[in-house]
């Protein structure tokens, strides 16, 4: 009896662990948004030219040079879908061609971590304008609050 009480209690406390950690975004040491949740972390970056940059970090936020990992990224502008292919450069993977114009619109980064591996696709709401709290750009906030923020911006 003892042992299974134990291993309620233990997962208990591995829910509450899953459940403040999701509550709590990682902040990118770039200026961009981790889209992972476990290392390796995958963290995306617009550029002030809006090309994207996309940097991998182990579990201590230290940069990890691009392994062999493939990355493309479908931005769902309002002008149309457009795609983004990346390409090696400076110890991370970067676009060949900027966002589209405008913000507010959905991007879906497809991560592989091997040309023969199966995708990973992690999305995320472009907004650019700066939070007034964390001072990063709306996309990459760390506010805890900003899930419900952003939803409440949209309608
Ligand atoms: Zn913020």
């Amino acid at each position: 009896m003892k042992n299974i009480r134990n291993l309620i209690l233990t997962s208990f406390a591995l829910l509450a662990t899953a459940v403040a950690f999701a509550a709590k975004p990682i902040p990118g040491p770039k200026g961009g948004k981790i889209v992972t949740t476990e290392a390796p972390h995958v963290e995306f970056f617009v550029e002030k030219d809006r090309t994207v940059t996309v940097s991998f970090y182990d579990k201590d936020l230290k940069p990890v040079a691009p392994s062999g990992q493939v990355v493309s990224a479908v931005a769902e502008a309002k002008t149309g879908k457009v795609n983004l292919a990346f390409a090696a450069r400076d110890g991370a993977l970067v676009s060949s061609s900027p966002l589209p114009e405008g913000e507010g619109y959905r991007i879906v980064v497809q991560v592989r971590e091997s040309a023969q591996a199966r995708p990973k696709n992690y999305r995320l709401e472009y907004h650019d304008e700066v939070c007034g709290e964390c001072k990063r750009a709306e996309y990459a906030c760390i506010c805890e609050e900003h899930g419900e923020e952003a939803g409440e911006h949209k309608h």
